[in-house]
């Protein structure tokens, strides 16, 4: 047996690419403040396991602050996020919520995957070793299991022949889809996008989005913060559109993409289409 099957048990099998365990997010009356700014304002969203969700909005609508109360980045101020079930950032005592520990908070972390806009790949390291460098690092997985897993993987990105390359070598597009490789390296149940196409050149943007679609079609759950309308009606079971911290229209893509009936829903589709 491998090294951290037992830890892991989706990433022990070599050869294992699908995420085992699509997990559902639910995020319940979620409230979020900066200084006098609420930058989330009683949030409710269910996300069933292997859906894809596309959230659209304007600039400052909380978009990227939803996607870091569900990875726990941001704690919320009232509410709760729950992923596969489990509340994430916190637990049940005696009816009440306690805070996890640092060392809980990074294994919940790593079952949820996070795509930034700006890649956040580590400039030192080859592709290969950026893939690698978590499961390695959580001790999912040894070295050589890691490295082997990270070639597959950079395969299903259609990246293989650059393992060896090191990000300021890649394009733009590649260097995302390397981010994308190493967030499913650890088998999240989720993945979160968070505009992984708005800092491509537009010839780029086709190829990542390929790959999220290769995703969302392999049943893995699918948070995508995008501006990119016709990927999400493509490819979202449903979308939300968020203003000032509120969902203010959600249903699924033909209704809120084509039908809108929120007028800022649809001022906003006339700016981006
Ligand atoms: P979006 O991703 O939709 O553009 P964000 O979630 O990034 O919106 O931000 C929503 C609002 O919250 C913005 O006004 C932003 O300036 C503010 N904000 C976000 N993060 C912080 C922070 N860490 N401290 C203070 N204000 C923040
Ligand atoms: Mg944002």
């Amino acid at each position: 047996a491998a090294v951290g099957a037992s830890a892991a048990p989706t990433a022990g099998a070599a050869g294992a690419t699908e995420p085992v365990r699509p997990a559902a997010v639910s995020v319940h009356r979620a409230y979020k403040r900066f200084g006098e700014r609420q930058v989330l304002a009683g949030i409710d969203l269910e996300v069933p396991a292997g859906q894809v969700l596309a959230v659209l909005g304007p600039s400052g609508s909380g978009k990227s602050t939803l996607l870091r109360v569900i990875n726990h980045l941001e704690q919320l101020d009232a509410g709760h996020v729950e992923v596969g079930g489990e509340p994430v950032g916190v637990r049940r005592h005696r009816g009440r919520f306690k805070e996890l520990g640092p060392r809980q908070i990074r294994a919940q972390r790593s079952r949820i995957g996070f795509v930034f806009q700006d890649f956040n790949l580590f400039p030192h390291l080859t592709a290969l070793d950026n893939v690698a460098a978590a499961p390695v690092a959580t001790r999912r997985a040894g070295r050589a299991q890691a490295r082997e897993r990270a070639r597959e993987l950079l395969g299903r990105v259609g990246l293989a022949d650059r393992a060896e390359a090191y990000p300021r070598q890649l394009s733009g597009g590649q260097q995302q889809r390397v981010a994308i490789a190493r967030a499913l390296a650890l088998d999240p149940g989720v993945i979160l996008f968070d505009e992984p196409t708005s800092a491509l050149d537009p010839e780029l943007v086709g190829e990542v989005l390929a790959v999220i679609r290769d995703l969302a079609t392999s049943g893995t759950t699918l948070i995508v913060v995008t501006h990119e309308i016709g990927f999400a009606r493509d490819v979202a079971d449903a979308v939300v559109f968020l203003d000032g911290g509120r969902i203010v229209e959600q249903g699924p893509p033909d209704q809120v993409l084509t039908a809108p009936r929120h007028p800022r829903t649809r001022e906003f589709l006339s700016r981006v289409l």
